[in-house]
C-alpha cells in the first residue's frame, strides 16, 4: 500500500528455539520500520497445535529482548488490531472463508485423502506435476459432511508478478499452482490462509522475511486480491548459509540457536551488529553501528539477493571490539556470573590484558580458573624442569607485581639464551595445567606469591 504509513510484521512460529534467521529479519523489519517512522508488529503464527509450546513463545520475547529489539504490537503489548496470535483468530478466518465462498472465491472440497493421494500416484505415472482435479468444483460427491475449502484459482491473468524490493521483478505462471487448500477439515487456516487475512486485516504495508517464503507470495498475493486488499510490497531476505555454504538449519548447524551466542557470552549491542551485516551492508568499510545508527542509514537497497555467509571469526572480532570498548567496571559486572569463585578486584587486576583478548565472555572462565581451582601436577622433562628451576628462583625474589615479574623472566631468558616459548611453556603448565593463558606476567602475577612458588615446587619435587 504506497503512500500509507508504513507497518511492517514479524510473523515467527513458537514451534523451537529462536533461529539466527528469525533474530535477523526481526532486526530488518525493525529497522526498516524506524527509518520511516512506521510500525513494527510482532504476530504469533501459532496455529499449528501439535507444535506450539508457551514456552516457545517466551523464547521469542526473551530473544528478542536480549537483543534489544522492541515491538510496537504484538500479544504481550496489545495494540489496535490484537489479537495478535493467530490461533486466537480462528472467527477472523472462518469468516473470510465464508465470504469467499460466498462469492466463488473459494470452494468446498469433499474428496477424502484417499481420492487425493490416487489423484498424485496418476500424476505421478503420467509423469506430470500435480495439480488437484477441481472434481469439487464442477462436479462435487453428494452426500458427504466433511470438507476443506479450497481457493479458486482466477481464470486471469495467467501469472502472478511483483516488484520483489530485494529480488527486483519476479513472476509465476498460474499453471505452477492449483486450486490449493486455506481451510482444513477443521475449520482451522493453513498457513498462506492466515497469514494473507491477517497482513490485510493489519494493514500491513511491507512485508519482509526470508527467502524461503518466495514461493508463498503467488498464493498469498492472489488472496489478498480475492480479499479485495491492497497487496503489502515483499522484500525477501536472503538466506544465511553455514561455512558449508548450506543454509542454516536447526538440525545441522548449533549456530542456528540464537540463545548460543548469550550462552557464550557474546554482547547483546555486537549481536546485533552482526545480524545487520548478515546480508546489509553499509557501503563503506564502516563496520561498527548501534542500533540507533542502523535506524538511521539501514534501507533495502543494500541488502543482497546471495546468501549471507555465517562467520564466527567476523563475529568474535565484532564481539571482541564491543569488549574493548566496555568500562572496566561495566566487563567486570557482566564477566561476574562467568566467574563467581573470583572476587571483583582480582578481575580488575587481569582486567588491562583480559580486555584486550577476551573473544567473549564465556571465555575468561577457562582463562581464569586456575586462580581457585589448582591443576593437577604437570609432568615435565628434565629440560622443563631445568627452565622452572631457574624461573622459580627468579620470581622468589622478585617484587609481584606484572612488571617486575616480566623483567625477571626476561632476565632470566637473556642469561641462558632460551626462548619465550622454551621458558614460558613449563612455567604455564605448571601454574595453570594449560597451553593458553594470559600473557605469562599476568598468570604469573595474579596468583598470590605463596601460592605460585608452592605449585611450582609441587613441580619440581
Ligand atoms: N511463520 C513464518 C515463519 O516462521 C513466517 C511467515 C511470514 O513471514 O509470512 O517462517
Amino acid at each position: 500500500m504506497p503512500g500509507s504509513p508504513v507497518r511492517v510484521r514479524m510473523a515467527p512460529s513458537p514451534t523451537g528455539f529462536v533461529h539466527l534467521g528469525s533474530a535477523r529479519t526481526a532486526l530488518f523489519n525493525l529497522l526498516y520500520a524506524r527509518r520511516r517512522g512506521g510500525v513494527w508488529v510482532l504476530r504469533l503464527e501459532d496455529t499449528d497445535v501439535e507444535r506450539n509450546r508457551p514456552e516457545f513463545e517466551a523464547a521469542i520475547y526473551d530473544g528478542f529482548h536480549w537483543l534489544g529489539l522492541e515491538w510496537d504490537e504484538g500479544p504481550d503489548v496489545g495494540g489496535p488490531y490484537a489479537p495478535y496470535r493467530q490461533s486466537e483468530r480462528l472467527d477472523l478466518y472462518r469468516e473470510s472463508a465464508a465470504r469467499l465462498l460466498q462469492t466463488g472465491g473459494a470452494y468446498r472440497c469433499y474428496c477424502t485423502k484417499e481420492e487425493l493421494a490416487a489423484e498424485r500416484e496418476q500424476a505421478e505415472r503420467e509423469h506430470r506435476p500435480y495439480r488437484y482435479s477441481r472434481r469439487c468444483l464442477t462436479d462435487p460427491p453428494s452426500g458427504r459432511t466433511e470438507f476443506t475449502v479450497r481457493f479458486k484459482l482466477p481464470d486471469a491473468p495467467e501469472r502472478v508478478e511483483w516488484d520483489d524490493l530485494i529480488r527486483g521483478p519476479v513472476a509465476f505462471e498460474l499453471s505452477e499452482l492449483d486450486d490449493f487448500i486455506i481451510m482444513r477439515t477443521d475449520g482451522t487456516p493453513l498457513y498462506n490462509f492466515s497469514v494473507a487475512v491477517d497482513d490485510h486485516q493489519m494493514r500491513i504495508t511491507h512485508v519482509l522475511r526470508g527467502e524461503e517464503h518466495v514461493s508463498n507470495t503467488p498464493r498469498q498475493l492472489l488472496l489478498l486480491k480475492a480479499l479485495g486488499s491492497q497487496p503489502p510490497a515483499y522484500a525477501h531476505l536472503p538466506v544465511i548459509v553455514g561455512q558449508d555454504r548450506a543454509k542454516l538449519s536447526k538440525r545441522k548447524h548449533p549456530e542456528a540457536r540464537l540463545s548460543l551466542y548469550q550462552e557464550l557470552g557474546y554482547l547483546p549491542a555486537a549481536m546485533l551488529n552482526y545480524l545487520a551485516l548478515l546480508g546489509w551492508n553499509p557501503g563503506s568499510t564502516e563496520e561498527i553501528f548501534s542500533l540507533e545508527e542502523l535506524e538511521r542509514i539501514f534501507d533495502l537497497d543494500r541488502v543482497q539477493r546471495s546468501p549471507a555467509m555465517f562467520d564466527w571469526q567476523r563475529l568474535d572480532w565484532l564481539n571482541g571490539q564491543y569488549i574493548r570498548r566496555l568500562e572496566d567496571a561495566e566487563l567486570i559486572e557482566l564477566l561476574r556470573p562467568n566467574v563467581p569463585e573470583l572476587p571483583p578486584e582480582k578481575l580488575a587486576e587481569a582486567m588491562p590484558e583480559l580486555k584486550t583478548r577476551l573473544p567473549r565472555l564465556a571465555e575468561a572462565r577457562p582463562l581464569l580458573e586456575y586462580l581457585w581451582e589448582e591443576p593437577a601436577a604437570a609432568e615435565l622433562d628434565p629440560e622443563a624442569l631445568e627452565k622452572l628451576r631457574a624461573a622459580r628462583a627468579a620470581l622468589s625474589e622478585v617484587d609481584w607485581q606484572p612488571e617486575t615479574i616480566e623483567q625477571a623472566l626476561d632476565a632470566v631468558r637473556d642469561e641462558h639464551g632460551w626462548s619465550r616459548n622454551a621458558l614460558f611453556k613449563p612455567l604455564r603448565l605448571a601454574l595453570t595445567g594449560r597451553s593458553i593463558s594470559l600473557p605469562i606476567h599476568y598468570t604469573v602475577a595474579l596468583l598470590p606469591k605463596p601460592e605460585a612458588l608452592r605449585r611450582l615446587d609441587r613441580v619440581l619435587a
